[in-house]
């Protein structure tokens, strides 16, 4: 496979080619920086862990040179930690059998400014996968490499003829959670089974928990505390759940506003507290 950037690399567990790989995959998760995909689509590994007839593959589209680095890793240069980064992505794809695992390699910096180049690399990589469902940051985030990438993929879906569009595209957690969207609006994944998957999968990034950044535990308490606190007045039917946006319906109108289509969710979600408080006044 060609990749623009040098330093991109592919793996694949089970040995087959990259080709292969790429074009089976069911379930594709675009994610800013190794470590994100398993916080935020930990739903289509789950979709696709242990099966033949659905594959998912992880794109990471920046080189992990800029991340911050304490205690094992405190002398490393930016680049020994790309590279301890790649392997951790890597190590992620093995225990959660992905497709492929693939890096693109790109300056932080190139993620957050319109990028011809990375949109074209990513519709390249969406039409060769063809999947159903796709899997990226949420327009809320916080982070802009987060945000720049999810705009990044959007545009990159949006390049492409409706047919080779996928059926769903899901804005999801890392950087700021769901919690806050109206119930209507949330898109809930139910990842309640194979927690110790889920903790295997986050636990191989070493380099980021290491400094004090609990990422493991943080991310298994967001999925805990919305199951918990997801209904107030029924028990708890699942263990874990993730939210979602779902961006899907900006995929079916190109002339749709992406600020406009998370503004409405704030809207509503103002709408619904402003009215409970009028109700009960
Ligand atoms: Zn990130």
């Amino acid at each position: 496979m060609d990749f623009r950037n040098p330093g991109a690399q592919v793996y694949v567990p089970d040995g087959a080619t990259p080709s292969v790989a790429v074009s089976r995959t069911t379930h594709l998760a675009i994610g800013a920086h190794q470590d994100d995909i398993p916080i935020m689509a930990y739903d289509g590994i789950l979709q696709c862990f242990g099966r033949d007839d659905r594959w998912f593959l992880g794109v990471t589209v920046t080189d992990g040179s800029g991340s911050p680095r304490a205690e094992l890793y405190a002398d490393y240069t930016d680049e020994q930690m790309r590279t301890v980064r790649a392997v951790e992505e890597n190590k992620a794809a093995f225990v959660g059998e992905y497709s492929a695992a693939i890096q693109l390699d790109y300056p932080s910096a190139e993620a957050k400014k319109p990028s011809d180049g990375l949109v074209r690399e990513l519709a390249n990589l969406v039409a060769a996968a063809a999947p159903e469902v796709v899997y990226t940051h949420n327009l809320a985030d916080k982070h802009d490499t987060h945000v720049g990438v999810a705009l990044r993929t959007l545009a990159a879906i949006r390049s492409l003829p409706g047919s080779a569009r996928p059926e769903k595209l899901y804005g999801c957690e890392v950087w700021r959670d769901l919690d806050w969207m109206n119930d209507e609006d949330k898109v809930v994944f139910d990842v309640s089974v194979h927690g110790n998957l889920a903790a295997a999968l986050i636990g191989v990034y070493d380099s980021q928990i290491a400094g004090g950044k609990r990422y493991d535990l943080a991310t298994e308490g967001r999925r805990l505390a919305h199951a918990t606190y997801s209904a107030s007045h029924a028990v708890d039917s699942a263990q874990a759940l993730i939210y979602g946006m779902d961006l899907t319906p900006l995929l079916n109108d190109d002339e749709a506003d992406v600020s406009d289509h998370v503004a409405g969710h704030i809207r509503r979600m103002q709408e619904e507290i402003s009215d409970r408080i009028d109700r009960l006044s």
